[in-house]
């Protein structure tokens, strides 16, 4: 989370760049991203799928041979959202899966309720599934045990949902993250991640993207994650890179330092026997599109030569 700027009426920026309120207009307009009737979800076209997918080979090339490559479901066991400290320290953002386990009885009791428009999924119980917060979540109970020596490396891509609704075109509740995690010895996993910073900026970068390194905390829930959240920005464990949508500069990725939270947690031990340490870059697939059309406009086809080129050949 870094310091957002606030939205006016205006069309243009100062620096002749549109706001993000007159670049989410046009991009409605052009049917990129559809609503979907409630804030946060959006529908989205082949365009903009065209446009996340190239995003997403360009990460996997920066990665490739050095990572192992899976893809993770949209859904995640509640065991390890707990165990990741996700419930307790980002509690608002978590959304959950409820399913129907009733008797007969209790299903013509939903559909009295169904006939009579009031809450049906009142009759719903909690799932053992949660919807997944972050891509990299799913990795780390595969790595319980004794890691080899060197770690892992593993690239990992998912829909991630946050419960925090937005009308914003930047903000949604469900999105695309593409991560390339690091799990093994201290000193290698700190060296992942800043390297991965330089790395994720440059590729950035050179899709025409104005990409800016800024220190972030994540969005911690209460009173004591604004602990959590003053110690993450003291131990400089979190960096985002910050580009323009409209006039909005917004976090397109980031590169997080774990330490041993995760280690400890899915109960991770290095070859030599300590507690592993982790880190990982992830990429906001869905605002990576977003700065993209931004910068180069809604006209893909009509996008810098040296960018399509990039992304397309
Ligand atoms: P923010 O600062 O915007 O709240 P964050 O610090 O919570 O984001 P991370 O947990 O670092 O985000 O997530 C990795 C990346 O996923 C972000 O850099 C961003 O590009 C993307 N992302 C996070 N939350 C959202 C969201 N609500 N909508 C779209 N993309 C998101
Ligand atoms: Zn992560």
């Amino acid at each position: 989370m870094t310091a957002h700027v606030t939205l006016g009426t205006r069309e243009q920026a100062r620096d002749g760049a549109p706001t993000l309120e007159a670049f989410s207009r046009q991009l409605l307009a052009s049917g990129i991203l559809s609503p979907s009737g409630v804030d946060g979800v959006w529908v989205r076209s082949a365009t903009f799928e065209r446009i996340t997918e190239a995003v997403q080979r360009s990460v996997t090339a920066l990665g490739r041979g050095r990572y192992e490559t899976i893809q993770v479901p949209p859904v995640i066991a509640r065991a390890t959202l707990e165990r990741a400290g996700y419930v307790r320290s980002f509690t608002d953002l978590v959304g959950s899966v409820h399913v129907f386990r009733g008797s007969d009885q209790q299903h013509a009791d939903l559909l009295r309720r169904c006939d009579a428009g009031t809450d049906w999924a009142a009759v719903l119980d909690p799932a053992d599934v949660m919807l997944s917060s972050a891509a990299c979540h799913h990795v780390y109970p595969m790595c319980a045990g004794r890691l080899p020596p060197g770690g892992r490396r593993v690239e990992v891509r998912g829909e991630c949902f946050r419960h925090e609704p937005s009308s914003q075109v930047t903000r949604h509740r469900s999105f695309r993250m593409h991560e390339l995690v690091f799990v093994g010895e201290p000193v290698d996993a700190l060296t992942h991640r800043d390297a991965g910073l330089a790395e994720g900026l440059e590729l950035l970068s050179t899709l025409g993207l104005t990409v800016e390194a800024a220190a972030a905390n994540d969005p911690f829930f209460g009173r004591a994650g604004a602990i959590l959240a003053d110690g993450q920005r003291q131990d400089a464990a979190k960096y985002e890179g910050v580009a323009p949508v409209g006039d909005l500069p917004t976090a397109i990725m980031s590169a997080n330092y774990a330490a041993e939270h995760f280690g400890a947690a899915f109960a991770i031990a290095t070859a030599g026997g300590v507690v592993a340490h982790s880190s990982c870059v992830a990429f906001g697939l869905d605002r990576v599109a977003l700065a993209l059309l931004s910068a180069h406009g809604l006209d893909v086809d009509r996008w810098p030569v040296g960018v399509r080129q990039r992304l397309w050949q």
